[in-house]
């Protein structure tokens, strides 16, 4: 099989400094493994409600402003609902799937009624409450039931990311029986992802690190379907002038790939954070095949 990596933005906004670096990063990491291997680029718009009309366009003109060009037609997540569908089929046949009837509020409650602290990474850890049944509540979402998948083999999950370096997670005690479809009939971003990356063939998720904490949920899940899992690459996070990181949340502007001076000038900078140096070339496609080796050398990709 020949290695894949994707860039997969949620068309919630425009790709700004911080996203570019991660689709850089996972672009670069692809050639580094030779010409047999693939980037494909997929629009992440299953979360509908949070998406704009038109931002998946614009997302892939940004990128071909700066020479990334996908080597397959993009894909988008609204045209896949049917695989998802069947993976939460199979998960409920083999009792892994449960539904949940319970609101914020319900959540909330249960968590202060067992002592327990409400909130991890702005998600509420699921208390289980129905784990044996929704007691008459109308269903409101489908939970991975990760306490049960996990009782072979409680504790933590452990795997390598190839810039953070060892990594483990206890899933049942710090995130609990996570979300794979909301009442309002969107999929859940762990479920659609691990989904998408095996029916892709994907063997390097290259990534931003806001989102290394969703490895171990991803994991379990590949498990769960019998799935392969990927390796796994989060890259650093740009920062705002306030400290925070660059996200669409907080308005991140869009890089400037007005001229192609300015769409190579916003590449170097992406470079940089990935701790590359300046390359030669005036053009995007120049620079680019100019950090290849660098890259290479830096992460030390399986050259094909
Ligand atoms: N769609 C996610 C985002 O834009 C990225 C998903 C991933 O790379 O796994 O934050």
């Amino acid at each position: 099989m020949p290695p894949v990596g994707r860039f997969a933005p949620s068309p919630t906004g425009p790709l700004h400094a911080g996203s570019l670096v991660a689709a850089l990063a996972s672009w670069l990491d692809v050639r580094a493994q030779g010409p047999r291997a693939r980037w494909l680029v997929r629009i992440e718009d299953a979360d509908t409600e949070r998406c704009l009309p038109g931002m998946g366009e614009r997302i892939l003109r940004q990128l071909a402003d700066c020479a990334l060009i996908p080597d397959e037609e993009p894909v988008w997540q609204t045209a896949r609902t049917a695989r998802y569908e069947a993976a939460l089929a199979r998960l409920r046949e083999r009792g892994l799937a449960y539904p949940c009837g319970c609101s914020r509020k319900d959540i909330d409650e249960a968590l202060a009624r067992l002592g327990r602290q409400h909130e991890r990474h702005g998600e509420r850890v699921y208390p289980g409450t129905c784990r044996d049944g929704l007691r008459g509540k109308p269903a409101r979402a489908w939970r991975f039931a990760t306490q049960k998948f996990e009782a072979a083999a409680p504790g933590e999950l452990h795997w390598t990311d190839r810039r953070l370096g060892a990594q483990g997670q206890d899933v049942a005690r710090e995130v609990g029986d996570f979300v794979l479809r909301r009442a309002d009939g969107p999929w859940a971003y762990q479920l659609a992802v691990v989904v998408d990356d095996a029916d892709q063939g994907v063997s390097d998720v290259v990534r931003g690190e806001d989102l290394a904490d969703n490895t171990a949920r991803q994991i379990l899940l590949q498990r769960a379907l019998g799935l392969p899992t990927p390796r796994y690459l989060h890259t650093p996070l740009v920062r705002g002038a306030d400290g925070h990181k660059l996200s669409k949340q907080n308005g991140a502007a869009a890089f400037d790939t007005a001229t192609p001076e300015a769409a190579r000038a916003a590449l170097e900078a992406a470079a940089r954070v990935l701790g590359l140096g300046p390359a030669a070339g005036a053009s995007c496609a120049e620079a680019l095949a100019g950090w290849v080796p660098a890259w290479r050398a830096l992460y030390n990709s399986r050259p094909q």
